[in-house]
């Protein structure tokens, strides 16, 4: 017993005659009507499991129906099942698929070949649905960790703040009464709190993508590069680094937030840099309706395996003792971009330098 609730859509009284009787022996509940105006309220009324919905009705057709269906946020979900007669052109079937119908059935069809596609196209709006719904927790569950996340890291800041601060005061205060032990036990302290402190700082700037209005609007990269190495100057001039950039388009996205993620990557590129001094290039290329800017270094490298991992919150592969950093870099960079409606990955070979690719959306109608 199928227990569906069927809303069958075709002028023809043998034609409904037929659906009818196709679905009642499978024990569907069978709703019909003549017209589009008909079935349109009838799909509101009943809320049917799928329609059936002749292509070639009076006063619809029957593929432009489905397609003001499918925007429509009360219908949308509710799969369609087009028929139409055997005679109709391939490009008007092709037509109807476009419409958002998940199926095509000509006539003459048999009980099976009605039932059969009727049954398919509710398990697929079913699969849909638990989908849909899994995607929302999921989202809603995110959201939930971010604001954790940004709660925890913020909330922190204080009472550490306090437990640098006193510690601070008893090395100066008691330093007569330390002894060299206790001296060295307090600098490990305080480099404890340091570190804790950069980690946290690190969390915030994490959970503040996305999370206070940041304005979107078109950036000029060639003026956010600009900035980036005045920041660097320093890290460039004491490194002997080379940072070279192509003409640089415009992009859509937040200006801060693009600083940081250029600023990551090519302080990355300085700072990961081999035997020679660090050459970091920047180009840009456009394909289709993106840009992708790649900024690429002759550095130590990456393994291939490596890849996905070094993207991860806090993710590392050597000591602080050989690099200083956190880990939250590539992590922020990542965000950022997917933030800002792009991607990001990487290519590399160890020994052999490493290219990080971004995808932006960009910011000016035409390339
Ligand atoms: P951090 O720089 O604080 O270590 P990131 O998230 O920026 O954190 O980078 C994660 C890891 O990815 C780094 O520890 C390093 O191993 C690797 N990495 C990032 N950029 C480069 C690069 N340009 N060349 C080689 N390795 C890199």
């Amino acid at each position: 017993m199928s227990n569906l609730r069927v809303l069958a859509v075709d002028d023809s009284k043998t034609n409904r005659v037929i659906l009818k009787n196709f679905l009642e022996a499978d024990h569907a509940e069978v709703f019909l009507a003549e017209t589009g105006a008909e079935g349109t309220a009838l799909a509101r009324e009943h809320r049917p499991d799928v329609i059936v919905l002749d292509v070639v009705l009076p006063d619809a057709d029957g593929v432009e129906l489905c397609r003001e269906w499918r925007t429509d946020p009360e219908l949308m979900d509710i799969p369609v099942l087009l028929i139409s007669g055997e005679r109709i052109a391939d490009e008007d079937r092709a037509e109807g698929l476009r419409s958002g119908a998940l199926g095509y059935l000509l006539k003459p069809f048999t009980d099976i070949g009605l039932l059969s596609q009727v049954h398919l196209l509710h398990q697929l709006a079913q699969t849909h649905k638990q989908l849909k719904n899994r995607n929302a927790e999921l989202e809603a569950s995110n959201q939930e960790l971010e604001q954790f996340a940004y709660v925890v890291s913020h909330d922190l800041k204080s009472p550490l703040r306090t437990i640098t601060g006193y510690c601070k005061l008893l090395a100066k205060h008691c330093a007569e009464q330390f002894d060299t032990k206790a001296g060295d036990l307090m600098q490990i302290v305080l480099g404890g709190t340091d570190r804790m402190q950069q980690l946290i700082d690190d969390l915030l700037t994490y959970s503040r993508v996305g999370r206070i209005g940041q304005a979107v609007e078109a950036v000029d990269l060639a003026e956010t590069l600009g900035r980036v190495v005045d920041n660097l100057e320093v890290a460039i001039e004491e490194s002997d680094a080379t940072v070279e950039f192509d003409a640089l388009p415009v992009v859509w996205g937040s200006p801060l937030q693009l600083d940081q993620l250029f600023q990551n990557l090519i302080d990355n590129a300085i700072k990961f840099h081999g035997q020679d001094p660090p050459r970091i290039h920047i180009s840009a290329r456009r394909i289709e309706e993106r840009w992708q800017l790649t900024v690429a270094d002759n550095g130590i490298g990456i393994e291939a395996k490596y890849f996905d991992e070094i993207f991860g919150v806090f993710q590392r592969l050597h000591t602080r003792e050989e690099y200083a950093g956190t880990g939250i870099g590539l992590a922020l960079c990542q965000k950022i971009v997917h933030h800002q409606g792009g991607r990001m990955w990487v290519e590399s070979e160890p020994g052999k330098g490493s290219k990080f690719h971004v995808e932006l959306l960009p910011g000016d109608p035409e390339p």
